[in-house]
């Protein structure tokens, strides 16, 4: 592939903390034009230039994927399910009328840019290389309908763990006024959209003391959704569920392994329609045990804390991971970082 060179490589963290703040010398931009994609290419990380009348600034037409490239103490470099992300970058282009890139092309061009990169992949505990690919739309013009031209780019950004103060428990609050999704819309599809629609209910949640929200369905406001960046889990009289997708929920690649790591383990684990009532019942009653929740950026995330309006419930043992939530995270990592068996096939290596 065509490389850019950088004039000068800038120096790398000795220490990654945060998450997105910090990049790597290169990125990879692929453009779109006349019904075609061109070749693609590797150049310096830096400002893209738009046209003022870009049609991403007026009409919103991206999407975007998440993922992430672990570097474990025997330099070995490994992707988690980079093949899964790009279907699912496939659907959300689709949804919105964007045309796509190949998965095994997108797969290969990413392998190259990480190759090129793999000195910025820190290497600590529970640090990674977090890889954001995204697509949108860049017509100079105007009207309202499909653009004509795309650009596909891939940045990558070394991160620290997710959460400031590690792998603690996060309170959530049952959102019972905004809604992220409905059936029909876009919330089964990671487009740029659903996040701007979902910041004002976060803000007001965290002034009111709670890390994120807990969404619920957008017509009857009666069943549980996600997180809005985290798919959720409940273990309720010793059972683990979890909502179906039901075409608003955005279908987690965690989510996934996670249903897979348990079915695996022999764990029974019920994918269907979870009221909000069923879940602040079993938090009076004790039969909620544990929350969590999933994504790529957190792995996993235990919830200690659920409010709903003037009440507050404590889930599990106030400060502390419940007992499945610890142990997916241990086998997830696990799997991720080489320290255990890839039994599902889920880990590309780039050698
Ligand atoms: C990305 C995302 C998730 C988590 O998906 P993963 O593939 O597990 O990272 C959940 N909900 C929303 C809305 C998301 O954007």
């Amino acid at each position: 592939m065509k490389i850019i060179k950088c004039e000068k490589l800038k120096r790398k963290p000795q220490v990654v903390s945060g998450f997105g703040k910090i990049f790597t010398d290169y990125m990879y931009v692929r453009e779109y034009a006349d019904g075609k994609w061109d070749e693609g290419k590797i150049v310096p990380f830096d400002a893209m230039a738009l046209l003022p009348c870009s049609s991403i600034l007026h009409y919103g037409q991206g999407v975007f994927e998440g993922l992430k490239a672990y570097r474990n103490e025997r330099g070995e470099v490994r992707l988690f399910r980079a093949v899964d992300n790009f279907k699912r970058m496939r659907t959300s282009c689709d949804r919105l009328c964007m045309p796509f890139v190949d998965e095994s092309e997108a797969l290969g061009a990413l392998e190259e840019l990480i190759d090129l990169e793999r000195e910025w992949i820190p290497t600590e505990i529970g640090t990674s290389l977090y890889i954001r690919p995204f697509m949108f739309a860049d017509d100079d013009s105007l009207g309202v309908h499909a653009a004509k031209k795309y650009k596909f780019v891939i940045i990558l950004s070394p991160s620290g763990a997710y959460y400031s103060h590690g792998f603690a428990p996060v309170a959530l609050k049952i959102e019972r006024e905004y809604v992220r999704a409905c059936k029909g819309g876009t919330g089964a599809y990671k487009v740029i959209g659903n996040y701007a629609a979902s910041i004002k209910a976060g803000e007001i949640a965290q002034r009111e003391g709670y890390d994120q929200v807990l969404w619920l369905d957008g017509s009857e406001r009666k069943y549980v959704e996600e997180v809005g960046a985290m798919n959720i889990f409940f273990v309720l009289g010793g059972k683990v569920v979890t909502p179906a997708l039901n075409g608003s929920i955005l279908p987690g690649i965690t989510r996934d392994s996670v249903v897979k790591l348990l079915k695996a383990s022999g764990v029974t684990v019920e994918e269907r329609l979870v009221s909000i009532d069923e879940i602040t019942d079993g938090a009076k009653s004790g039969a909620l045990t544990e929350i969590f929740g999933t994504g790529t950026a957190a792995v996993i995330s235990p919830v200690d804390r659920l409010g709903d309006g003037s009440a507050d419930y404590i889930v599990g043992k106030r400060g502390s991971a419940g007992e499945i939530a610890g142990m997916l995270f241990d086998r997830l990592t696990g799997i991720q970082t080489g320290r255990l068996s890839d039994d599902f096939g889920w880990i590309t290596r780039i050698d």
